[in-house]
């Protein structure tokens, strides 16, 4: 039994006191919702936002997570924020978005060392994997995706790799509002990322590390994935700006 994920990547949106009055609209219904462990709700406000979103869900079931971090953990990296500045206000981080490799020049290396410091600091990364359309379209969706995981999971330990949450986000369905189909995702999910885990790993670790779809999640397609035996909860975008839809996610996830 792998329990549910829903986590808001609000991106690059929402000032200050726009953060306090989403998670003000929401707070109350999202935490009924998580308490008994039914269903993991995360909020991954811009950095600027997340100690004053912290302080909002502090008693509640609801955690926090970081969009991006450095590997490194302190020293000359101006502009960057590290994992010990993070594990104070945090809990979660992702890892690797499709928006950072391709705009930030992010990669897999990269990547796999922003893991290993998240996990010596003791913050649980969301780490995100997924290919592009021109991949979609030429079969290379397998290769591509797989090559990713074991990436990202090189040198990785068993017990931490446990803990890790893998966003399995199509490139071509993030934003874009033509969502890949529930059927499609599972598959990817769970040949490609639990084989190459399986691979790495065992079985076992592969039916215990939780892998969410990203990509166009709304209220009126969530069910469609969630019905789905391989899909643990989502990783929502614009969705997660709109308290009414981001709670009707969230309430989607819990079985
Ligand atoms: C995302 O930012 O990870 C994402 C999936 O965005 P959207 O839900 O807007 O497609």
């Amino acid at each position: 039994m792998r329990t549910p994920i829903v986590a808001g990547n609000w991106k690059m949106n929402k000032s200050i006191a726009e953060a306090r009055e989403l998670v003000n609209a929401m707070r109350d219904e999202l935490a009924r919702m998580g308490a008994g462990g039914k269903t993991q709700v995360v909020l991954c406000p811009p950095f600027i936002s997340i100690p004053e979103v912290a302080a909002l869900l502090k008693g509640t079931p609801i955690s926090v997570g970081a969009q991006n971090m450095f590997w490194e953990t302190k020293g000359a990296f101006t502009g960057e924020i590290a994992a010990p500045m993070l594990n104070e206000v945090c809990e979660y981080v992702i890892i690797g978005h499709s928006e950072r490799r391709q705009y930030f020049g992010e990669t897999d290396e990269g990547v796999n060392k922003k893991i290993k410091t998240a996990l010596a600091h003791h913050l649980k990364p969301i780490v995100c994997v997924g290919e592009n359309l021109a991949q979609n379209e030429t079969g290379q969706t397998q290769a591509f995706v797989g090559g990713q995981v074991r990436a990202a999971f090189k040198d990785i330990a068993r017990d931490d790799a446990r803990g890790i949450v893998i966003a399995y986000e199509p490139i071509w369905a993030i934003g874009t509002g033509k969502a890949a189909s529930g059927a499609g995702a599972n598959a990817v999910i769970g040949l490609t990322i639990r084989g190459a885990l399986a691979d790495l790993y065992d079985e076992a670790t592969a039916q215990a590390v939780r892998v969410q779809y990203g990509g166009s999640v709304t209220p009126k397609n969530v069910a469609e994935f969630f019905a789905q035996p391989e899909i643990d909860g989502a990783l929502v975008g614009g969705a997660s700006l709109v308290a009414a839809d981001f709670v009707a996610i969230c309430k989607a996830s819990v079985k």
